[in-house]
């Protein structure tokens, strides 16, 4: 079993926690950002990390995971390979979340939903909704990283996540990044696709 020290040192160690000067999604500003492919292109270490979620889903019937494009993808594939389940994943199609690729659940199908990093919890919310539109029964959501403050854990389904941690930010009238000068990078622009 990872401890939460561990799990955030593997986030450490992958390289996908950068400091600097961040627009989020929200608007805001912070000086900190997950990058997360810098851990999806890590199978050792995401395979790590995916474990001890899946130790947590393993007694849970779970029969078929499922995760949004793009991140989504990988740690869907990574966890209904540890479960020895199937995997398929939501895309964006005009906007809106969708199953394609005749990617299909049977009706009462044990859905596991997965996201890689969670900052507003929308893209997790829509996949919880694809899956039960799609006639799923959603056993659980697991994350690997919670950013969202506890937002994203009200989905009506058992939410599991491995770390959990807000980054400071601002609102960019009081942004300090701002006033020392430092460029902006725009990040975390939702769902680039
Ligand atoms: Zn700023």
């Amino acid at each position: 079993m990872l401890t939460t020290e561990a799990a955030m040192q593997t986030l450490v160690e992958s390289g996908a926690v950068l400091t600097g000067h961040f627009l989020l999604t929200s608007g805001r500003h912070s000086n900190q950002y997950v990058e997360k492919f810098r851990l999806l292109e890590r199978p050792d270490l995401t395979e790590r990390l995916l474990s001890d979620l899946a130790r947590r889903f393993r007694s849970m019937n779970v029969e078929v995971v499922l995760g949004p494009a793009v991140g989504g993808i990988i740690v869907a594939y990574e966890m209904a390979r540890q479960l020895g389940v199937r995997a398929v994943f939501a895309e964006r199609e005009g906007g809106r979340l969708t199953l394609r690729r005749g990617f299909r659940l049977r009706p009462g199908e044990r859905c596991l939903v997965v996201e890689d990093v969670v900052t507003t919890g929308g893209s997790v919310r829509e996949a919880v909704a694809v899956a039960q539109r799609a006639g799923g029964d959603v056993a659980g959501v697991a994350l690997l990283v919670d950013r969202s403050g506890g937002r994203a854990l009200n989905l009506g389904v058992p939410v599991e996540y491995l770390v959990a941690f807000e980054a400071p930010s601002w609102d960019p009238a009081e942004c300090p990044l701002c006033r020392q000068g430092v460029p902006l990078e725009h990040r975390g622009s939702r769902d680039l696709l």
